[in-house]
C-alpha cells in the first residue's frame, strides 16, 4: 500500500491523537496513522496538492486544502525536511529526518497558521520522535 501525503500532513500524523475536522476525516487519517505506526515500511509518496487524507476533509466545510497558505505550509515543511514533492520513501525515512533536522519548537514557526497547533500534540509529538520513541497507539 502506498499512501499519498502532502508535506505539512507528515508532521499532522507525529500529532495526531483522533481529532480532525469530522468523523470521516478523523477515521480515514486514524487508518493511516495505524498503517505506517505499525509498518514503518510501508512507502509513501510526496505530493503537491491534495493528498489521501485531503480526499475526507469535508465537503461541507470551508474548503482550504488548495489555498495558497496550505501549499506554502508543504513548502516550510518539506524545506525543512529536505524533501520534496515527487519523491517516495519509505515512512522511517520521515521519521529519521524528523529526528536529525528538527527541533520540537519548530512547530511553531513551521505551522503558524495552523489552528491545531496550540494544541501542543504536534510539538509532543516531535519530541518523542526527537527522543527516540515512537507514534503512540491510539
Ligand atoms: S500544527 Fe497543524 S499543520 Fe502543524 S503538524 Fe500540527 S496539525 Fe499539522
Amino acid at each position: 500500500m502506498e499512501i499519498r501525503l502532502r508535506g505539512h500532513h507528515l508532521l499532522c500524523l507525529l500529532g495526531f491523537r483522533g481529532m480532525g475536522y469530522s468523523a470521516k476525516f478523523s477515521a480515514n487519517m486514524r487508518l493511516v496513522y495505524n498503517e505506517l505506526r505499525e509498518q514503518p515500511q510501508t512507502l509513501i509518496t510526496i505530493i503537491g496538492g491534495p493528498d489521501d487524507l485531503c480526499a475526507c476533509f469535508p465537503k461541507d466545510a470551508e474548503q482550504h486544502c488548495e489555498n495558497r497558505s496550505v501549499y506554502e505550509h508543504d513548502k516550510r515543511i518539506l524545506d525543512k525536511l529536505d524533501f520534496s514533492a515527487g519523491m517516495t520513501l519509505p515512512w522511517q525515512d520521515v521519521i529519521h529526518r524528523v529526528r536529525v533536522n528538527m527541533q520540537p519548537e519548530d512547530i511553531n514557526t513551521l505551522c503558524y497558521t495552523c489552528e491545531w497547533r496550540t494544541y501542543g500534540v504536534c510539538e509532543a509529538g516531535v519530541r518523542t520522535i526527537k527522543q527516540g520513541g515512537w507514534m503512540p497507539s491510539l
